[in-house]
């Protein structure tokens, strides 16, 4: 049997930062916070760890003092910074770029726009990413996910459309019609497509990749939506895959008809996971 690791799976570059950045303080110091799970992956999550990084929600961070706490790669809302300033808390930077200038926009095209206009994002409320783009509004965004969310907006006024980095590119569209068909004219409609690329193109890409082999093995955490969406592409696209958290999970599948098993992942999932899991494969079957 032929094992083969997909090298395009695996942590796009703002949760590999994040992460380097979570290694190195851990280096120098035994215990780091950070702010909501680093990364949506128990194995990853369960390595940091054991090095000393301690995860904690809003309400734990909001009673902390005299601490260092790692901003994750989804950013945070102005309010977290002016907690941290008030409260001795030294913050280590680990907002992506892409989400970092995508906040400076939305902070910019609020503040000319005044209540002149409405901004809308195209994403989760409860996503981390959107309450600290919300943040940068003065949480006055309308947070949509499809048409009948558009309803109380003020169509009399211009809209500034923006995405949540993560949302599908196919949904972002239709809601962008349906907006430019709500308002006077399309023209009052500015729309930024803000969906990282990192992720926009990791679902062709693993279509593609499942027709290449005759077995997907997808490692990805338990709760992570996006390794669940991406599974659902390799699945559609071939038949014969398999969704694994951990190599024990691995080593219950049955993959001894398969001449060629492709292992691959999300933007969650770590290079060393996917490693280990074919490795195991490899072992049983080679
Ligand atoms: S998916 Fe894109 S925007 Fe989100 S953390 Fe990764 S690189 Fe940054």
């Amino acid at each position: 049997m032929q094992v083969i690791v997909d090298d395009k799976s695996g942590f796009c570059f703002g949760v590999k930062k994040a992460i380097e950045l979570s290694e190195a303080e851990l280096n120098k110091n035994s215990s780091l916070y950070c702010l909501g799970d680093i990364v949506h992956n128990e194995e990853e999550v369960d390595r940091l760890q054991k090095l000393g990084l301690k995860v904690i929600d809003r309400e734990e961070f909001f009673s902390l003092r005299n601490a260092t706490v790692l901003i994750r790669a989804h950013g945070e809302p102005p309010s977290t910074y002016n907690y941290a300033k008030k409260n001795k808390l030294t913050l280590i930077e680990g907002t992506c770029p892409v989400v970092l200038k995508l906040q400076q926009r939305m902070k910019k095209k609020y503040e000319e726009l005044g209540d002149k206009g409405n901004i809308v994002i195209f994403g989760k409320a409860q996503h981390p990413e959107v309450i600290g783009l919300n943040g940068q509004v003065d949480n006055k965004a309308k947070i949509v996910q499809d048409k009948s969310d558009l309803d109380d907006i003020d169509f009399s006024k211009p809209v500034v459309l923006f995405s949540q980095t993560t949302m599908n590119r196919d949904r972002y569209h239709v809601l962008k019609a349906e907006l430019e068909k709500r308002l006077k004219t399309p023209e009052l409609l500015e729309a930024y497509d803000t969906i990282c690329g990192q992720m926009a193109n990791r679902a062709p890409w693993l279509k593609e990749f499942s027709k290449t082999v005759d077995a997907i093995v997808f490692v990805g955490g338990k709760k992570s939506s996006n390794s669940k969406v991406l599974y659902g592409h390799c699945k559609d696209t071939n038949p014969n895959s398999y969704f694994v958290s951990s190599v024990s999970e691995s080593e219950n599948l049955e993959l001894s008809e398969f001449d060629k098993v492709g292992v691959c992942g999300a933007t969650s999932t770590p290079q060393w996971l996917m490693e280990n899991v074919a490795d195991s494969i490899r072992r049983r079957y080679t």
